[in-house]
């Protein structure tokens, strides 16, 4: 019960208002040391519950009477528009029986409006890192008496190259007391130096063993021969899947395109969202489909970030994603808050590898289905490794575009990995059992 912390009773009021009942876990076990003062590096998904968890013990910490508002109190750093728009909507939500204000400063919208909401003063303010450094270096911001700082899916910002405008933005937190890091996966070393700059002696909560992930999503593969049959896989599971709403993610833009205007030449009611498509498209794109106007999205892994669309309960993977960690993202879009989801994986000749190490990352085993009316002849490799890795496939190189190409006949002699002796090979898997199996290059934010 929320009842239980040491919240203040408007708070527990918009938490009621808002039929929250019962703590998630994250809640449960953020919330206390939240309020506290703690340092904290939580490690949990989107889709958890997170975004409460630190917002209830910042606006505990806020909450007062009406005065006239000198500083920003609080910064929340989050790595997309999206999600610090919904993170916005949260905080405005749980405020509304309060006179704390926030206010939301990320790229795609007026820099002059924006600058006008800072000469107000917002008590929290909420924003991506690119257009926060804009405001600083245009003097418009000034964050010296921010006491609580948030950095949240904080792995995320670095994997779109944001970790200097982070540190920087960090760094002019000069008075902060409370420091929060949330990420949905583990993260590298990146992540590690981050936790280890900007933390004061942190409680780590690690709420997602990414084995533990979606227990309310049922995580199936179909094979496929080619990528036109997995068109007609994608065909065949919107017909026929019971669904409140999809979303088709694949790995580029082009197929993205491609699946997109298959499935409006069929007059499905979709959207595509990657990273041609500029901020209006975007937010046309996620309000129809919480209008429940579009019922189909078609994505690219950037473009999707912080979705939270309720009843989105069926996501399709065109393309595997390319790696662990991806995944995790993408399925995290479904079974939201306890509620049921389905992920299917289309998996071709070229994708088993990956497929099958993405199963060992999350330590399960995905379902395996058939589907008789659009059944091809590949249905898995011959023979499989203990690993489950297909036996004699030839290694695929991944290029930028995310096409496959051959890898060169010759591999290279010189490797950092040829002193490894060869009983360990290079394991998916790092020693916690956490890290990614292969991180897939960084995708430079301008570029979805
Ligand atoms: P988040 O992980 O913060 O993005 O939250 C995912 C969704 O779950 C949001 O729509 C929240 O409003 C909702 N949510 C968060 N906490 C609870 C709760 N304790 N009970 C019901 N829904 C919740």
């Amino acid at each position: 019960m929320f009842s239980e912390f040491a919240l203040h009773e408007r708070l527990l009021k918009a938490v009621a208002e808002l039929k929250f009942v019962e703590p998630t876990p994250v809640q449960a076990a953020a919330i206390p040391l939240a309020l506290q003062g703690r340092d904290l590096r939580v490690t949990a998904q989107t889709g958890s519950g997170k975004t409460a968890a630190f917002v209830l013990p910042i606006l505990n910490r806020l909450i007062g009477p009406a005065k006239i508002r000198v500083s920003i109190k609080t910064l929340i750093l989050l790595p997309t528009r999206e999600l610090a728009q919904q993170t916005l909507k949260e905080v405005e939500r749980f405020a509304q029986f309060t006179f704390i204000k926030s206010g939301l400063i990320t790229g795609g919208e007026d820099f002059k409006v924006q600058a006008a909401m800072l000469r107000k003063v917002p008590d929290i303010l909420i924003g991506t890192p690119g257009r926060m450094i804009e405001q600083l270096n245009a003097g418009n911001l000034d964050l010296k008496e921010v006491e609580v700082l948030v950095l949240d899916e904080a792995d995320r910002m670095l994997d779109m190259g944001f970790a200097e405008d982070v540190q920087r933005l960090v760094d002019e937190c000069t008075n902060r007391q409370q420091t929060m890091l949330f990420s949905a996966t583990t993260g590298g070393s990146g992540l590690r130096e981050m936790v280890a700059k900007v933390l004061n002696n942190p409680e780590h909560l690690q709420l997602n063993a990414v084995s533990q992930l979606n227990e309310t999503t049922r995580q199936q593969i179909i094979t496929a021969d080619h990528n036109q049959h997995k068109e007609q896989i994608v065909n065949w599971l919107l017909a026929n899947e019971t669904y409140q709403k999809a979303i088709v993610f694949t790995n580029t833009r082009a197929m993205a395109d491609r699946i997109y205007g298959r499935l409006v030449a069929q007059e499905y009611k979709a959207f595509v969202l990657h990273g041609e498509k500029d901020q209006k498209d975007r937010k046309l794109a996620i309000d129809r489909l919480k209008q429940g106007g579009v019922k189909i999205l078609v994505a690219t892994d950037v473009a999707a970030r912080g979705l939270d669309v309720d009843g989105l309960d069926l996501v399709i993977n065109f393309d595997m994603p390319r790696s662990g960690d991806e995944y995790v993202h993408r399925i995290g879009r479904t079974g939201r808050a306890g509620n049921d989801g389905l992920a299917i994986s289309l998996i071709c000749h070229g994708d088993w590898n990956l497929m099958s190490s993405i199963e060992r990352y999350l330590k399960q085993s995905f379902e395996r289905r058939t589907i008789k009316e659009v059944k091809g002849t590949y249905g898995g490799p011959k023979k499989v490794k203990a690993s489950g890795k297909a036996v004699g496939v030839k290694k695929k190189k991944t290029d930028a575009k995310g096409d496959k190409k051959k890898v060169a006949a010759k591999t290279p002699t010189k490797r950092k990995s040829a002193n490894r002796p060869k009983a360990e090979a290079p394991s998916l898997v790092s020693k916690d059992g956490m890290a990614p199996l292969k991180r897939r290059k960084p995708e430079a934010p301008a570029a979805e």
